[in-house]
């Protein structure tokens, strides 16, 4: 990997060849705000960051990579929690994919958008909203997505800024991809993979499934420079109604919560999000008026919402009165229809809440912000053993958050699939550059607790992540070689992110 200072301006003397002077720095103001997203704890600063515009020009700087033997991160939004967008350990090039946001195609007959993967999910959202009777990608990225791309969001497998319901993650609505390889040819996967095929409608055909190789792989088996998406008609008749769950317990909270999402999975109703926020979560939002109008809030307890969707008046109608019912069964309180009453649902969906509601959850403290960040897929039963498990690991933890200052920790649930749910949680902390080594130890327990004792399922893994999936032994031996030899032969030099998943060290 490349260190000396000439060796660096030799390289960028060489990408300078391929974008111009313009849009390549090594200057340090540059690299280190490339060395910051939205978590301290994980460092890494690059030597270089370059912002290409168009994929040969991604292919021709990873070239030049594998040439001098330079380690590439390729960086979207940046929005990552985890580490994926930054060089942890220092070094290398970041590059970043956000000047290549443009829409390429709106395939009507088929319902797919091509689109360049540098655009964020809200320039998407607004664009498509444009289109003919107006569409949306039906799962609409995570909640970050103001800011987060498509790429981003391929490369973690994002769910969470709505539609999760109904619609899954995001790649389960990608139906084709143009990637660059960590050795710099281009491919294309889905129907395209078919050079006499010009329209991307399928994601599966012509053999093995290899779009699926790079969807949640953080980046590490190529460089995602086009993306195809279905596309749905944004929905007509929309109703959302959000309940109270006061309860003498926390527990009790939680299971209630628990037992009136999986009512509602279960119930047939087409339901386009359901959302659960802890009752410390719903007083966060309250007190530090993420919305102004949040301050009147009537609630007592955690909170619940759904969106559900409808074709026609009545249908939406019939949603509401069974979801309701189902609600009422259960005991929980319907706040108003307006938002200063509490109506999450109505925020979530009318007013984009869909990509505020976690800002205040990593935002809280301001810039300096540690997150500690787990979201992961679970089965809807065992929502309370993974509380269980958290609450035990907060107060293990007491007496190091206290030393830190400050902090709050909480959870959030997601309903993402009639069989599953997902659980966001995280913890709010703003320490100093000394603690934060004793504060990754404390975040990987979490992870490696929530890996080996629930088998929780993450997504974005980041790089810390991904270490503490590999290192608790998890993974079987046969199926950690598997990854490896796939990383081996796509990514012989170890180019692209190649410490994650502690993958390079093994080859
Ligand atoms: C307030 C907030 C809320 C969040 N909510 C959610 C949520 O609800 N759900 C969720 O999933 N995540 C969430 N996140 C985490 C993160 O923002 C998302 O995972 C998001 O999809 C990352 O997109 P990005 O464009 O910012 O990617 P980046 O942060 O730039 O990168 C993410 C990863 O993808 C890789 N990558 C990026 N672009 C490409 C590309 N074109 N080709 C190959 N690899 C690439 C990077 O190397 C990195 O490993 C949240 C973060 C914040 C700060």
């Amino acid at each position: 990997m490349v260190r000396s200072l000439s060796d660096i301006s030799t390289v960028l003397d060489k990408i300078q060849d391929v974008v111009g002077t313009k849009y390549v720095s090594n200057s340090e103001p540059i690299r280190y705000s490339y060395a910051r997203n939205a978590d301290p704890i994980l460092k890494g600063v690059p030597d270089i960051v370059v912002r290409p515009s168009s994929t040969e020009e991604v292919s021709r700087i990873v070239k030049i990579a594998n040439e001098t033997r330079t380690k590439i991160i390729p960086r979207g939004g940046g929005a990552d929690l985890t580490g994926g967008a930054k060089p942890i350990g220092d070094g290398g090039i970041v590059i970043d994919m956000t000047r290549m946001n443009n829409v390429l195609d709106v395939d009507l007959g088929s319902r797919v958008v091509t689109v360049e993967c540098g655009i964020s999910w809200s320039e998407l959202c607004e664009y498509l909203r444009k289109v003919d009777i107006g569409y949306y990608p039906g799962s609409t990225g995570p909640a970050s997505g103001f800011g987060a791309t498509i790429g981003g969001g391929l490369s973690n497998n994002s769910l969470g800024g709505g539609g999760a319901q109904m619609y899954g993650a995001v790649t389960d609505q990608c139906v084709g991809l143009e990637v660059v390889l960590p050795t710099g040819e281009i491919i294309q996967t889905g129907a395209r993979a078919n050079k006499y095929m010009k329209r991307a409608f399928s994601r599966h055909g012509l053999g093995p499934d290899y779009s699926g190789l790079f969807f949640g792989d953080v980046g590490i088996h190529g460089i995602k420079t086009k993306a195809s998406l279905n596309i749905y008609p944004l929905p007509e008749y929309v109703g959302f109604n959000t309940f109270d769950i006061a309860t003498t317990s926390d527990q009790r909270s939680i299971e209630r919560a628990r037992d009136v999402i999986k009512k509602w999975q279960h119930s047939g109703v087409k339901i386009h999000d359901i959302y659960f926020y802890t009752e410390s979560y719903a007083r966060v939002l309250k007190i530090f008026q993420v919305k102004k109008p949040f301050i009147t809030m009537n609630i007592q307890g955690g909170i619940i919402f759904y969106v559900t969707v409808g074709n026609t008046s009545r249908e939406l109608d019939e949603n509401i009165e069974h979801l309701n019912k189902i609600a009422k069964e259960s005991n929980i309180r319907k706040l108003g229809p307006t938002i200063e009453e509490g109506n999450l649902g109505k925020w979530f969906a009318e007013e984009d809440g869909r990509w505020q509601w976690a800002h205040i959850y990593w935002g809280l403290l301001g810039p300096a912000t540690g997150s500690l960040g787990t979201c992961l897929k679970t089965p809807t039963d065992t929502l309370p053993a993974y509380v269980d498990l958290y609450n035990r690991w907060s107060n293990e933890n007491t007496k190091n958050f206290s030393k830190i200052g400050g902090g709050t920790a909480d959870f959030i649930v997601i309903g993402c699939h009639p069989h599953y749910i997902d659980v966001t949680g995280g913890i709010s902390l703003k320490p100093k550059p000394e603690q934060y080594e004793m504060i990754y130890n404390m975040w990987k327990s979490l992870l490696t607790a929530q890996i080996t004792e629930l088998g929780g399922m993450h997504y974005w893994m980041g790089e810390i992540i991904g270490h503490a999936l590999v290192d608790s032994g998890a993974l079987s031996k046969e199926y950690y070689q598997f990854m490896i030899n796939i990383k081996k032969t796509l990514d012989p030099n170890k180019i692209i992110s190649p410490n994650k998943f502690r993958l390079a060290m093994h080859y």
